[in-house]
C-alpha cells in the first residue's frame, strides 16, 4: 500500500516541528495542525472504506440487472404473483431449480429469496419469504373443491 498524502503531510510537519522551538507559539500551532491532519486521515480512511462498499453494491446491482433477464413473473393458482426462473435458465441462473418460487417483493428490491412452504390453519398451501416475512397462498382451495364436484 502506498503512502497516503496525509502521511506525507504528517512527516513534513514532524520535520518542521524539529526545527521550531518546542516551547514557542509556533510549536503549539503546529501541534494543533498535526491533530487536525490525524483526524482528517481517519476521516479519509473511513471514506475510502465506504467508497469501496458502495462500489461493491453498485457492482452487485449491475450483476442483478443482468441476471434479472433469466427470471419471469408467474401467477400461482391462488392469483398471487411470484418470480420463477425461465425454463432455458434452469440450473444456470444462480443455481435456481425448476419449481422454486422467488418473493416478488424482495425481487423488486434486487434480492433473491426463495419462498418456503409453511403450515397454516387453512386448507390452502402457503409459501413464506423468510427475508421480508411475506406469505403467499399457493393454490386456490375453492377452485380445488369445485374440481371434486
Ligand atoms: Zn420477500
Amino acid at each position: 500500500m502506498s503512502e497516503s498524502r496525509f502521511s506525507v503531510l504528517l512527516r513534513q510537519f514532524q520535520g518542521v516541528m524539529e526545527v521550531v522551538d518546542s516551547g514557542g507559539e509556533a510549536a503549539k500551532k503546529l501541534f494543533e495542525l498535526q491533530r487536525t491532519v490525524f483526524s482528517l486521515e481517519e476521516e479519509n480512511a473511513a471514506l475510502i472504506e465506504e467508497n469501496a462498499a458502495l462500489k461493491q453494491t453498485v457492482a452487485d446491482y449491475k450483476q442483478f440487472d443482468v441476471d434479472r433477464e433469466s427470471y419471469v413473473h408467474h401467477q400461482l393458482p391462488s392469483g398471487a404473483w411470484v418470480v420463477v426462473v425461465k425454463a432455458d435458465a434452469v440450473g444456470q441462473a444462480d443455481t435456481m431449480q425448476d419449481g422454486m418460487y422467488l418473493c416478488e417483493r424482495c425481487f423488486s428490491k434486487r434480492q433473491r429469496s426463495i419462498l418456503q412452504p409453511i403450515e397454516k390453519r387453512s386448507s390452502a398451501a402457503y409459501l413464506k419469504c423468510h427475508e421480508c416475512g411475506s406469505e403467499v397462498m399457493k393454490d386456490n382451495p375453492h377452485k380445488s373443491a369445485l374440481d371434486f364436484c
